[in-house]
C-alpha cells in the first residue's frame, strides 16, 4: 500500500512536484500544492432499520483555493481512506485548471457499503455526513457532488439539509441534483460524454476511423453504461465490458441495448450470462479504445506491457499507476488522463452552479455545446504541452492543471 506505484497519493504527489519544476517553480510551492490546505475527518452515527447504531467514518479533502472555491465529489465505498480522498481532491484540483473553471479540488468520502443499505439508512447517512462537514462547506466555499455510488438522489437529501441547516433555499451548494431541484441537464451524461469526444480526438491523433474502432471498456457505473451506448449510437464496435465480478466479451459487438436494459443500479451485468471473463483478461483484449472506468490501481507496470490497444482514455480516477504510464509512453499507446478524459462531470457541475447562481436554467443543447468546446479546448492544451516539451500525457495534464492555481497562489501573495 505504502508502494508509490500503488499508492494514489505519493504517486500524484511525485507528479505534481515534476510538474511544477517543469514549469519553473520551486520547494515553496511544491510544499504549498503537495499537500491539501484542509483535510476533516468526520464521525456519523446513524440509526438503522433494525434499530441498532452504527458511526461511519467520512472525510472531506479540501486541495487549494487560490482560484475560487474547492470543487468535487462525495464517494461512498468500504475502501474510503485518507490518502485516496486526498488524491483526489489533488486531481480535482487538475481537472478543474485543465478545463480553466473557477475553482480549486475538493473531494469527499464515507467510508460504507452503499449496495448493502436500504434507501432511509442511505438517506440518514447522507444527512448526517452533510450535518458534520457542513461548517467548511457552502456555495461559495466547497460544493460536492457525486463520485462513486452515490447519485442525485443522494445529492438531493445532501442539499436539503444544508438549505434546512442555513434555513435558506441553496441549490448551489451542491451539483448533480436532479432535474427538478436544480439540477443541469446533461449533468448525467456528461462524464461519458466528455471521454467520447476525447476518444474522436484521439482517435483523430491514431488516424482511426470510428465506425472502424474496437473499444472495451472496464466498469458499467455512470460513466462506463453512457459511454458505451455513446459509442454503439456512434457506429463503433463494443467488443467488451465488465462490472465488479467479471466481464464480458464478443468480437462482433456486444448487444449494448440489452445490457443497458439489464443493468441493476451498481451496474451489475455480468451475472446474467455464462460465459464471462476476468477482468484482468478483458483489459488485454485487443481493441483500438481501452477506456478503464472503475477504480483505480488497473493498469500497473505487471501488464501495461501485455495490453493490445492503441489508445487509453481515462474515465476512472487514477485507473494507472505511475510506472505504467511511463511504460504506455514508451510503447506508443496514446493515453488520455484522467484529469484531462474524465473533467466531463465537474464542467456540467461548473454550468449547474452558474445556473443555480443565476436562476436562468439552458437547453440540453446549449450544455452539450460548451461542454464540448471546453474538452477539446483542454485536450489541445495538453497534447501541445506533450509535444512541445516531449513529456508523457500524464506529466502534460499536470503541467496544464497545476499552472493557473501557481499563479493564483503567487499573485494572493501565498508564496
Ligand atoms: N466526481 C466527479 C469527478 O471526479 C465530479 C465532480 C464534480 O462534479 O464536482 O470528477
Amino acid at each position: 500500500m505504502n508502494e508509490p506505484e500503488n499508492n494514489v497519493l505519493l504517486s500524484t504527489q511525485i507528479v505534481i512536484e515534476e510538474a511544477l519544476r517543469k514549469l519553473g517553480y520551486g520547494e515553496e510551492m511544491i510544499e504549498l500544492l503537495k499537500e491539501p490546505l484542509r483535510l476533516l475527518t468526520v464521525r456519523i452515527p446513524v440509526r438503522m432499520d433494525d434499530g441498532s447504531v452504527k458511526v461511519f467514518t467520512g472525510y472531506r479533502s479540501q486541495h487549494n483555493d487560490a482560484v475560487g472555491p474547492t470543487k468535487g465529489g462525495v464517494r461512498f465505498h468500504p475502501d474510503v481512506n485518507v490518502d485516496e480522498v486526498k488524491a483526489l481532491s489533488i486531481w480535482m484540483s487538475l481537472k478543474c485548471g485543465i478545463a480553466d473553471l473557477p475553482y480549486g479540488g475538493g473531494k469527499g468520502g464515507i467510508v460504507c457499503d452503499p449496495r448493502s443499505m436500504s434507501f432511509r439508512e442511505l438517506e440518514r447517512l447522507s444527512r448526517g455526513y452533510v450535518r458534520a462537514i457542513s461548517q467548511i462547506v457552502g456555495p461559495t466555499k466547497d460544493i460536492p457532488a457525486p463520485d462513486v455510488m452515490t447519485n442525485s438522489q443522494i445529492m438531493a437529501w445532501m442539499m436539503d439539509e444544508y438549505s434546512r441547516i442555513r434555513e435558506f433555499d441553496s441549490p448551489g451548494f451542491i451539483t448533480g441534483k436532479p432535474l427538478v431541484l436544480g439540477g443541469s441537464h446533461g449533468r448525467e451524461t456528461a462524464t461519458a460524454r466528455g471521454v467520447t469526444i476525447m476518444i474522436h480526438e484521439a482517435l483523430k491523433v491514431k488516424g482511426i476511423p470510428l465506425h472502424d474502432a474496437r473499444v472495451v471498456i472496464q466498469g458499467f457505473g455512470n460513466a462506463g453504461s453512457f459511454l458505451a451506448k455513446f459509442m454503439h449510437d456512434a457506429g463503433a464496435k463494443v467488443i467488451g465490458i465488465s462490472d465488479v465480478n467479471g466481464a464480458l466479451y464478443n468480437k462482433e459487438g456486444l448487444d449494448i441495448e440489452y445490457l443497458l436494459d439489464r443493468r441493476d443500479s451498481f451496474g451489475t451485468v455480468s451475472n446474467l450470462f455464462k460465459n464471462t471473463i476476468s477482468n484482468e483478461e478483458l483489459l488485454e483484449l485487443e481493441c483500438d479504445v481501452l477506456v478503464p472506468a472503475a477504480i483505480e490501481n488497473q493498469i500497473t507496470a505487471k501488464n501495461a506491457t501485455r495490453l493490445r490497444t492503441n489508445i487509453i482514455v481515462e474515465a476512472a480516477n487514477g485507473p494507472t499507476t505511475l510506472d505504467a504510464t511511463r511504460i504506455l509512453h514508451d510503447i506508443g499507446i496514446l493515453l488520455i488522463p484522467d484529469v484531462l478524459a474524465s473533467a466531463g462531470g465537474v464542467i456540467v457541475s461548473y454550468f449547474e452552479w452558474v445556473q443555480n447562481n443565476q436562476g436562468y436554467y439552458w437547453s440540453e443543447a446549449e450544455v452539450d455545446h460548451k461542454l464540448k468546446e471546453m474538452m477539446i479546448r483542454g485536450f489541445k492544451q495538453v497534447f501541445e504541452i506533450h509535444q512541445s516539451r516531449g513529456v508523457n500525457m500524464r506529466l502534460a495534464a499536470y503541467m496544464a492543471g497545476v499552472r493557473k492555481m501557481a499563479e493564483a497562489a503567487r499573485y494572493r501573495g501565498w508564496i
